[in-house]
């Protein structure tokens, strides 16, 4: 039986995930930062797949916490065996206009957030000589978008420790890959308008927007043995927006 840990599990894309990897007979550790009822939810939900399912909150934007809560991990299910980088958060507006404190949440969270989690994963990985790391980029790390540059820079950036790392761990046993989404519906879209979504339907080549199971599909393949001798990838889940 096999352990995934999946940072902001709680909605979207990383609770997909979740309950993917439940479903393919993974015990699962649910990371949250603030909605605890949906992460509880959860854990019945998954619990009721028959396999282990934990709950552990904590800001991936801070070590101490990131820390503590590979901690409590290890306790409740054991080491992990797969890591999925997925919290993020995002920010739309002028780069002309963004705070030093809007600038420093979203790489803490974003592109931070990976590094704590990597090397508190890669402790238990290198021992084992054994385990995966998915980070969940985003098509603008890949060719940066208009009024999303701090997100465009911190998505290149998880993107890039990827790369690095498979570099750095593949002789240990360890591989790392990236899944780079296109726009997929999900909270993080609400402050876009109907409009906006239809015009980004129609750029897409197959002409509609991404669903959490589109991106989770693409996760569980990568943790999987099926794609043993992939690292240091990025694949790109956008249904053709950007090649
Ligand atoms: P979402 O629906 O807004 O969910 C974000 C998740 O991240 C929530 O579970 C949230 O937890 C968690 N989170 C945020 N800040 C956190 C922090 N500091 N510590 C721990 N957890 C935190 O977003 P989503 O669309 O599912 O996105 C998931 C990932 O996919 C992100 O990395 C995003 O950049 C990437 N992505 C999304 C799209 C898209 O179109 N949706 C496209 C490309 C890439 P709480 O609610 O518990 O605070």
């Amino acid at each position: 039986m096999s352990t995934v840990l999946i940072t902001g599990a709680s909605r979207g894309i990383g609770a997909q995930c979740a309950l993917s990897f439940a479903k393919a007979g993974y015990d699962v550790a649910l990371n949250y930062c603030r909605s605890e009822a949906k992460a509880l939810a959860l854990v019945k939900e998954i619990e009721a797949l028959g396999v282990k399912a934990f709950a552990v909150q904590a800001d991936v934007a801070d070590s101490a916490q990131v820390k503590g809560m590979f901690d409590a991990v290890r306790k409740e299910l054991g080491a992990a065996d797969v890591l999925v980088n997925n919290a993020g958060i995002a920010h739309v507006g002028l780069l002309t206009d963004m705070t030093d404190d809007e600038w420093r949440r979203l790489i803490d969270t974003d592109l931070s957030g990976t590094f704590y989690c990597c090397r508190e994963a890669l402790a238990d990985m290198i021992r084992a000589h054994s385990g995966v790391i998915v980070n969940i980029a985003s098509m603008w790390g890949e060719v940066g978008a208009s009024c999303e540059a701090a997100y465009s820079a911190a998505k290149a950036g998880v993107i890039g420790l990827a790369k690095a790392l498979a570099k750095e761990v593949g002789p240990s046993g360890v591989r790392v890959n990236a899944v780079s989404p296109g726009v997929v519906m999900t909270d993080m879209m609400a402050g876009f308008s109907d409009e906006d979504v239809a015009a980004l339907k129609d750029e897409t080549p197959l002409t509609s927007l991404g669903s959490p199971e589109d991106v989770a599909d693409a996760v569980l393949f990568l943790a999987s043995e099926k794609a043993r001798f992939i690292t240091g990838q990025v694949l790109s889940v956008n249904g053709g927006m950007v090649i």
